[in-house]
């Protein structure tokens, strides 16, 4: 029987289950065009309504994945290791931890996105190195991995093609945050990296697809689920999406941010995000030490020579990592100030995740240019005392409107109460 898009449009959208034909179908016509992006955007937003169950997730992951070739990495004498991050605000974690691991003796072949949603993208992140590329050839990527151990890329024509086009399309048509679309997009790259462990940093909260805690753990699960059912020893771990991770928010803003850990100075949040997930990724390679070999290969420089590795052989411009001026940050910022005396008791991470796309750090369409100067630098965060007057938040821009239309939104982003506020745990949960 021949299948035909139409009809499973309706299927969908009446909450039927496809089948794996129907699904490799789907997958095989929109990677190689005969699909438009019209009809896939209903599918879409079919399935973000509808839902997939198991099986269906796993055949859409499998299509997603045989959509390109996959790497062979069996002439690299080391634990192949990789992480991932549901995505979140500020969080450059990919950006310290990979060189950190890489540092250790695992090899980290991360095949990584661009900003999704409300969300950054660790590609867009890196290529505000002057000169950097993230779309290396297999061949290139391979050569690359068995020199240094490291790599960062993105989804190429070669590998995971289908994720980059469903990707793209799904960043400007509001399908993002749907379990099924998100376990196969992280799952398709990541099966495609020939690894022996993954570690998945899971977000639940306010900033995160996944608002609820149950909900972020069913992702969790199907993606656990996922790599198990390939042979990928797979761990997740639950991590606060609450407030913006780090201290800054925006492409270059968070390079420099992720330098800075490299050199010994990071924030406690993003410092116990990070090591939480290297611990576990260090257990998977059977590598001893834990934090303690962590904080040697910082104090000691080795994850930072490692990072200045990794953009020489990607072609950016290293003399970034000690010459801050070299990154295209915005020259013009404006501070917020607490409107009043109190605590902090909540900050609309989300909100401030568009807001950092209004300002130009995100696409409203896949052909838009990103601005990679633009930002935030955040003061404040849950829990904290602040005096009125103090700065809660930097904004950055050279758009003087732009600049002045975010400032306008900053009582919605800030919550401040006169009674004392507990922090949130940040590490919730890590399924294995
Ligand atoms: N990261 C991805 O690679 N895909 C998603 O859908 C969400 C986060």
């Amino acid at each position: 029987m021949e299948t035909n898009i139409l009809e499973i449009l309706i299927k969908k959208r009446g909450g039927k289950k496809l089948s794996k034909s129907e699904i490799e179908f789907l997958i095989k016509g929109y990677t190689e065009g005969s699909i438009p992006d019209y009809q896939f955007s209903a599918l879409l937003m079919a399935i973000y309504f509808q839902g997939m169950d198991f099986e269906e997730t796993t055949h859409l992951t499998k299509a997603m994945l045989n959509s390109g070739k996959t790497l062979y990495l069996s002439d690299i004498n080391k634990p192949k290791i990789d992480k991932h991050s549901t995505g979140g605000v500020g969080d450059k974690v990919s950006l310290i931890l990979a060189p950190l691991l890489a540092s250790c003796g695992i090899c980290v072949p991360m095949i990584s996105g661009r900003s999704l949603g409300h969300t950054g993208g660790t590609l867009d992140k890196l290529e505000s190195i002057p000169g950097l590329r993230t779309d290396l050839s297999l061949k290139e990527f391979h050569n690359q991995l068995k020199r240094i151990g490291l790599g960062i890329i993105g989804q190429t024509e070669e590998i995971a093609p289908a994720d980059k086009k469903i990707y793209a399309l799904r960043d400007v048509t509001a399908t993002v945050e749907s379990i099924p679309l998100i376990s196969a997009s992280i799952m398709s790259k990541k099966l495609s990296e020939d690894l022996d462990g993954l570690v998945l940093d899971v977000k639940f909260g306010n900033g995160a697809f996944m608002k609820d805690y149950k909900e972020a753990r069913s992702l969790a699960l199907y993606m656990v689920q996922i790599g198990k059912r390939f042979g990928v020893k797979t761990v997740a771990v639950l991590t606060n999406m609450n407030n913006p991770l780090g201290q800054y928010i925006g492409n270059s803003l968070e390079v420099m941010e992720a330098i800075e850990c490299l050199k010994g100075n990071c924030p406690d949040d993003l410092m116990e995000v990070t090591f939480a997930l290297a611990e576990v990724a260090l257990k998977i390679g059977r590598i001893n030490g834990g934090r303690y070999l962590l904080l040697k290969k910082i104090k000691n420089n080795e994850a930072l020579n490692k990072f200045r590795e990794m953009i020489e052989y990607q072609s950016g411009d290293t003399k970034v990592i000690d010459d801050y001026k070299r990154l295209p940050v915005a020259k013009m910022s404006v501070i917020y100030p607490a409107p009043e005396n109190g605590y902090i008791k909540d900050i609309d991470t989300f909100l401030l995740g568009v807001l950092g796309n209004r300002l130009g750090a995100g696409r409203l369409k896949k052909d838009d240019k990103i601005d990679h100067g633009c930002g935030f630098r955040i003061y404040k965060k849950t829990g904290d005392f602040v005096k009125k007057g103090e700065p809660l938040i930097e904004i950055f821009s050279d758009d003087e409107d732009r600049l002045q239309n975010v400032l306008k939104e900053m009582p919605r982003v800030f919550f401040i109460t006169p009674k004392r506020v507990t922090k949130r745990v940040l590490i919730r949960e890590i399924i294995s």
